[in-house]
């Protein structure tokens, strides 16, 4: 298949960028590293006048790291995470997602900010933004903003981004020593998307668990927090118990949609087995 005919800008700075989104509106799309945007125009799902290509800002590419936060700049491609190396439960975490997303050539040209503008449910980089309570920037030709992860995220492909608002970067807070971190994922080929991902980053003193925070993929429009898990680990023993009834809760409250790759009692069942894994699996 091949795509419908479009324009082509490339911008040379983020206001060229961003000049080009106001002229062109609804019609324009923002091109990074197009492995989403350019299989959904081959399938003629999307149909862009213009294409404004910001895959030479380099100033959009790499970490910021501050005393207790890391800016993550929109153009950083997935191998850049799954190779960072940032110290700490938040480096792990970035190496153990960037891993799970899609294949070597994927990875290689794939961006972070693309995946979150994209907002597929079950994209790590959503799961991670939402998981952290991370913060978007969005810039247009009308100024910056700040949206945090809780009002980003809409609903399947569709966040609170404009027509009009670039995503350059997103902030997420440095995880201290104290944090036990994993992910865990099934898929049913490697390299696809997952079926149903689980994000954990809980803290942990004398054995006992503290902050719990638990972020669910594959089982609704948008990755979710799962507070039914959150609440029953925050306080108690990290052992076996507290995480089969942590699972147990986020699986029995869950209600996840039903497609040719599960039905919602296969997914019910993958998040109570997923989260007991990576609640099993947490290290720093
Ligand atoms: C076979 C296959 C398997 C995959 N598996 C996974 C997976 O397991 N996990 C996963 O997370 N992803 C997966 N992906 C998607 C991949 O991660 C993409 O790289 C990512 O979703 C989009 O990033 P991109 O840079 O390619 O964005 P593009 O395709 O260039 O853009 C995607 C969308 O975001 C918009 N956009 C991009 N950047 C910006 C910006 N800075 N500001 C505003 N809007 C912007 C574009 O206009 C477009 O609408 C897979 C893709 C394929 C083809």
């Amino acid at each position: 298949m091949k795509p419908a005919s479009f324009a082509y800008v490339r911008a040379e700075s983020v206001p060229e960028a961003t000049a080009a989104l106001d002229r062109f509106g609804e019609e324009g799309k923002i091109l990074a590293g197009g492995q989403s945007l350019l299989p959904l125009m081959n399938f003629r799902l999307a149909r862009p006048e213009t294409l404004i290509d910001i895959g030479g800002l380099r100033d959009l590419s790499g970490l910021r790291a501050g005393a207790d936060q890391v800016s993550i700049g929109a153009l950083t491609r997935h191998l850049d995470l799954e190779r960072c190396r940032l110290a700490g439960p938040l480096g792990t975490l970035l190496r153990a997602s960037a891993a799970h997303v899609g294949h070597l050539p994927i990875r290689t040209r794939g961006t972070f900010g693309g995946s979150v503008a994209h907002a597929d449910p079950t994209a790590e980089w959503c799961m991670l933004t939402t998981l952290l309570d991370g913060s978007v920037t969005a810039i247009s030709a009308a100024g910056e903003r700040q949206i945090l992860a809780q009002d980003f995220f809409e609903t399947v492909f569709t966040t609170a981004l404009r027509p009009d608002e670039l995503l350059t970067e997103v902030t997420l807070p440095l995880l201290g020593e104290e944090y036990r971190v994993a992910v865990a994922e099934f898929a049913r080929r490697a390299g696809d998307f997952a079926v149903v991902a689980v994000m954990v980053a809980c803290t942990v003193q004398d054995g006992v668990l503290g902050e719990a925070r638990v972020c669910l993929g594959g089982v609704a429009d948008r990755p979710v927090r799962s507070r039914a898990a959150e609440g029953i680990l925050a306080g108690q023993p990290a052992s076996a118990k507290t995480f089969t009834a942590a699972a147990d809760a986020a699986a029995a409250v869950t209600s996840p949609p039903a497609d040719i790759h599960g039905s919602a009692e296969y997914r019910r069942d993958l998040v109570r087995v997923l989260l007991r894994r990576a609640l099993e699996r947490m290290g720093p």
